[in-house]
């Protein structure tokens, strides 16, 4: 396994930083500079919405943070966190996810910092990335989210079920002008819970690379809540804001 990422590195390593040109100077990096990477903020927990982790940046020092938001009131999920937002090194890193399967260590100690940060962790049964369409798979050979889920689950020792939720319908892809109404419409029935025994009272920690609108991530949870899953939490690299 070493050595086929280090082939891998090898076709992109050294290279110039995807954002600013600049040399990137460590492979741990991954595409990104350390300068870009410098630039990118993480979300804080103590100005994030301790439901989902919206940030509030505008929150004012000594005030807490809300216990949920707009966003996460009516979701079946318990608890969501992500990096940060979509946006500069993180975005170009999650952009190369889709195509190349290396997870730089500077995203792995994102993911590590986030994590250990709340008590997402605690008492996690069991890690479930989002599924791809088989015929997305085919394409892509690869899941992103699954490679993401395989790594907290190393990391944390909790075991990593890839085969109790499958994606069968192939969703269509998201277009510009989609609103929410839209999304969730061409999520429905997306996904099924192929083991429910495996599920039945388990808590989960749902793993995916972006959180977009939610939509795809109501649709697993509500179909992981129906096969009787106990508690299902959220992790994902990014977030759109
Ligand atoms: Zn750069
Ligand atoms: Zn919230």
């Amino acid at each position: 396994m070493k050595q086929i990422s280090d082939a891998l590195l090898a076709t992109f390593f050294p290279a110039s930083c995807q954002l600013c040109g600049q040399l990137v100077e460590t492979k741990a990096s991954g595409i990104v500079c350390q300068k870009c990477w410098n630039d990118y903020l993480p979300f804080q927990l103590s100005k994030s919405c301790q439901k989902c982790g919206y940030p509030f940046l505008s929150l004012e020092i000594g005030n807490l943070p809300p216990k949920d938001c707009a966003y996460c009131r009516n979701t079946l999920f318990s608890l969501a966190r992500s990096c940060g937002a979509y946006e500069g090194a993180m975005r170009a890193s999650v952009l190369e996810l889709k195509t190349s399967p290396y997870l730089s260590e500077k995203l792995f100690e994102l993911i590590k910092n986030t994590l250990t940060q709340s008590n997402i962790l605690e008492k996690v049964d069991l890690i479930i990335p989002i599924p791809l369409h088989q015929e997305r798979l085919a394409k892509r050979s690869f899941n992103q989210a699954e490679l993401i889920a395989e790594k907290i689950s190393d990391f944390a020792s909790i075991p990593l079920d890839n085969s109790s939720l499958a994606r069968i319908k192939p969703t269509l892809k998201h277009r510009i002008g989609m609103d929410k109404i839209d999304r969730s419409n061409s999520l429905k029935g997306a996904f099924q819970v192929m083991r429910p025994r495996l599920i039945a009272n388990q808590v989960i920690l749902l793993v995916d690379d972006v959180f977009t609108t939610g939509s795809t991530i109501s649709a697993a949870t509500s179909e992981l809540i129906r096969a009787k899953a106990k508690e299902i939490r959220i992790f994902t690299l990014a977030r759109i804001v």
